[in-house]
């Protein structure tokens, strides 16, 4: 069911309920106050015609034809009088007799003094009345015509008035429903046109501070975080067909140029070594992006063990060095540290190592001595690493961007390169809940500082 229909119904239902309870409150408490109003006036009939009878002695007769009278144009009481004994005094019209009196009836009479009830529709007076010492039991009964007559053309208005309520209601309630709801008709109608090749169209917010505008705002700033993914997708996609394009294309044309005649023995094995490290650049690159993958994945589906991270860094150091036999790389503890869960980290080791790896490579390879540092410091809750080199430093304008996927910066004409690796080792570090920070100084030297929680934090 629509949201404007279910609306509709709850606001029909709960209105029509409280309009019901307040029309059956007019209409309960009118019925009250003409059966109580009408007592009042029996009363009054009925105890006048009685001092008519018993103290100005007025003729029985003359009191009957005026009854007689008045039956045809007022609500007319039929009175009877008894005395105490039940003996039948005077009574209206006989013949028509309203109140069937019994013993019991004159019992209750002269217990209760007065007492009210029905015959049918006529109501009923029984009343002990006195004079000069002697009592009587008088009996009144009569018939509501003007009081019934209202209240019956009051239930009909009701009903009237109650019917066109609630039509009126069920429409105003659908329109307003709808009025409420075409904002959103309008966002779903916006949103639908929203489509890959078109992720930099947002939804215009309402002039209201309201949830509506609230949800539209929410929804463009979603839409400007998949725009802005889907762009760097987008661009990643395509350096990494130009990374490996170039190198695929050197190789190519080194093929080409060494096939088109016979060659000495010499000038084959240069063309196989050029070859060779197109390729091995191929391989980096391609690793690396496996790695650059592998470090995007949801955080819940990489395996995560305690490590020691001095040890994680002795087994970079090693696999960097294995790679490159002329580097050189000196690792530094800066304070000793109480217990083991000083230095253990909560980790992935094989993401990790590549980050220190790709640290240290760098540290060496943009430094003419092919050398640098790693420093350990420890505290409470956290591990601080630098990677320190006196090389050729990073110049200022490259500073803010050498995270930046396959970034290269100036100096990249000193050492060849993929420039994946600080991106990765950014993200990896990041997924670790640290952070890292460089600081450098052109032609003096370079340190990257990283900050990681260990298993105390
Ligand atoms: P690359 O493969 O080019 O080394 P990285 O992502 O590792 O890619 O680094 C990006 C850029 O940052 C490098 O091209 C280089 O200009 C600069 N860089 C990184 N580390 C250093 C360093 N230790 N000394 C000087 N420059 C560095």
């Amino acid at each position: 069911m629509k949201i404007a229909l279910r609306l509709t119904l709850v606001f029909s239902v709960v209105v029509a309920t409280i309009l019901f309870i307040f029309a059956a409150g007019i209409y309960l408490s009118s019925k009250q106050d003409r059966e109580d109003e009408f007592y009042d006036r029996l009363r009054i009939k009925t105890i006048t015609k009685a001092e008519l009878f018993i103290n100005a002695k007025v003729h029985p007769s003359l009191i009957q034809s005026i009854h007689e009278e008045n039956k045809k144009i007022m609500n007319e009481a039929q009175v009877a009088i008894h005395d105490l004994s039940g003996k039948l005094l005077y009574h209206d019209d006989i013949a028509n007799d309203m109140i069937r009196e019994t013993p019991e009836i004159f019992r209750d009479i002269r217990k209760e003094k007065e007492i009210h009830g029905y015959v049918g529709k006529w109501q009923t007076i029984m009343l002990l009345y006195s004079y000069e010492g002697k009592s009587y039991l008088i009996t009144g009964a009569a018939y509501d015509f003007y009081g019934y007559n209202k209240i019956d053309s009051m239930f009909e208005k009701i009903l009237l008035f109650y019917t066109i309520s609630i039509i009126l209601i069920v429409m105003s309630g659908y329109l307003f429903s709808r009025n409420v709801l075409n904002p959103v008709k309008d966002i779903i109608k916006k949103v639908n046109t929203i489509t890959a090749s078109s992720l930099n169209s947002r939804l215009a917010p309402g002039k209201n501070k309201d949830e509506l505008t609230q949800l539209v705002v929410t929804f463009n700033s979603m839409l400007n975080r998949i725009d802005r993914s889907f762009e760097s997708q987008k661009s990643f996609v395509s350096n990494i067909s130009h990374e490996l394009r170039t190198p695929l294309a050197t190789i190519a044309a080194e093929l080409e140029l060494t096939m088109q005649k016979d060659r000495a023995p010499s000038e084959y094995k240069t063309a196989l070594k050029n070859v060779f490290d197109d390729t091995k650049q191929l391989i980096r690159l391609s690793s690396a992006l496996l790695d650059f993958a592998k470090a995007s994945y949801d955080p819940s589906e990489i395996a995560f063990s305690l490590q020691r991270v001095d040890e994680l860094i002795i087994e970079a150091r090693s696999q960097t060095m294995k790679a490159n036999p002329d580097y050189r790389i000196d690792i530094v503890f800066e304070n000793d540290f109480d217990s083991d869960e000083d230095i253990l980290l909560s980790a992935n080791a094989y993401l990790l190592r590549v980050a220190f790896a790709n640290l240290f490579e760098n540290g060496c390879k943009y430094s003419a001595q092919r050398s640098c540092r790693v420093s350990i410091c420890l505290d409470r809750i956290s591990i601080i690493l630098r990677f320190i080199d006196q090389g050729t430093g990073i110049p200022a304008q490259d500073l803010d961007h050498i995270f930046t996927p396959f970034y290269r910066g100036h100096n990249q004409q000193m050492a060849s390169g993929t420039g994946i690796g600080l991106a990765l080792t950014k993200k990896i570090i990041t997924l670790h809940q640290g952070d890292i920070k460089v600081s450098s100084q052109t032609g003096k030297e370079t340190t990257f500082t990283i900050k990681l929680p260990n298993n105390r934090a």
